[in-house]
């Protein structure tokens, strides 16, 4: 009786495994390659970011997928490293045509902080120390090259076309998907959702993994728990839909979003996030779940409803005034750099827009994010203060009302 019961499980057991095929060993075939030591950490504009690239579009090429770069799979493009520095740059981008008139982007950065020439690294003595990022962003890539394989070797027609992105210079401040949303090579109107796959190699069952994007879109109350209960996987959730990774770029488009996320560690920006850590089996676990999401989506009649969330900036704070923007943290100054607007906040009703350097509010001059959360300490509710505002050419004072 027993030995037939064990059998009755393991049928269950492989058939269950046979529904999926998200292979751990391909995840950490993708790892093994893009955090060795010879691809020297992929640092933005480094021969190994190119080496990288090579990989992941020789991958897409593979398994069928068009190249839609603006060469081939490739799209180039310049990343301000500082207000000097300019860097080559390319993301690589794939297509799976299902002759849809939707598409879900899955995407995920795979530069990383090179020999910590760069900035981002957060040893004190960074420089010539190969920062493989195994799990950020090597983990992510493998889940956007092992989903694109899925999708397009799975034999099934789905209602949505794929767009699979790995994105460069996200180190930088997510240049490369900024650079991506400003310059799609396809129509972005078309886009349902966007999944972004940061760090997701560091599973721990025993913890939750992090949902972001949670309120982009009033669907995701429904969609994602039963495939997460189905898996047995535990998560918590984020709001939020900007964030410090690369769906931000299409949240800024009013395009509902998804991030993955493992968790950070110690290991985090250092050059010890090496793959003797990757859990490659609690990888190919989330990928999987990510499949089932992803066609629970494909199975809703309508398209997803986008919603703004709560910035960020607004949700940490204590101040008694917020203007309800959010701000590019990669930018140096002077001024700050507003990279989008929340409907009826004060930022909105004084007439600043996405793009716009605010150069002082009130008599405090602006040069950092520390500058800006500094001079919003100051005010009242009520209080109106003057924000002097350079928009391309012209220089603008707008006066900014806090309720
Ligand atoms: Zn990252």
């Amino acid at each position: 009786m027993k030995k037939i019961l064990l059998v009755a499980c393991l049928a269950a057991g492989s058939l269950y495994a046979q529904k999926s095929d998200i292979s751990a060993k391909n995840v950490q075939k993708h790892i093994s390659y893009l955090a060795s030591d010879e691809l020297k950490g992929r640092g933005t504009g480094t021969k190994e970011e190119k080496m990288s690239a090579d990989y992941i579009a020789k991958y897409f090429k593979e398994i069928g997928l068009q190249p839609k770069g603006t060469n081939g799979y490739e799209q180039p493009f310049k990343a301000n490293l500082d207000t000097v520095h300019v860097l080559d740059a390319r993301n690589v981008v794939g297509f799976l045509d299902n002759g849809a008139d939707r598409t879900i982007v899955i995407g995920a950065h795979y530069d990383h902080l090179g020999e910590g020439y760069q900035r981002g690294s957060l040893i004190p003595d960074s420089k010539g120390k190969i920062h493989n990022g195994a799990d950020d962003n090597a983990s992510g890539v493998a889940g956007v090259l092992e989903l694109a394989r899925h999708f397009a070797k799975n034999k099934v027609k789905e209602k949505h076309n794929f767009l699979f992105i790995c994105f460069s210079a996200e180190e930088l401040g997510l240049l490369g998907s900024k650079y991506y949303a400003n310059n799609p090579t396809i129509d972005l109107s078309t886009v349902n959702l966007m999944l972004n796959f940061d760090m997701i190699g560091r599973f721990d069952p025993n913890k939750a993994i992090t949902v972001g994007g949670w309120g982009t879109s009033p669907s995701w109350g429904q969609v994602i728990p039963p495939v997460l209960e189905r898996d047995k996987m535990a998560f918590k959730i984020d709001s939020a839909g900007a964030g410090a990774s690369d769906h931000t770029s299409f949240y800024v488009k009013k395009i509902p979003v998804l991030f993955f996320f493992t968790g950070v560690h110690g290991d985090y920006h250092k050059p010890s996030d090496d793959i003797e850590l990757i859990n490659f089996e609690g990888e190919a676990k989330i990928l999987n779940s990510v499949v089932g999401i992803v066609n629970a989506v494909d199975k809703l009649p309508n398209r997803l409803e986008y919603r703004e969330t709560a910035m960020p900036m607004a949700r940490n704070m204590s101040f008694k005034v917020t203007m309800g923007l959010l701000l590019d943290y990669s930018f140096n100054g002077p001024g700050i750099k507003v990279d989008g607007v929340s409907k009826n906040r004060p930022g909105e009703a004084a007439g600043i827009k996405g793009g716009d350097l605010i150069l002082r509010l009130d008599k405090y001059t602006l040069n950092t994010i520390y500058d800006y959360m500094g001079a919003l300490g100051k005010f009242e509710k009520g209080q109106t203060v003057e924000a002097e505002v350079q928009r391309g050419a012209d220089k603008l004072t707008l006066p900014v009302t806090f309720k």
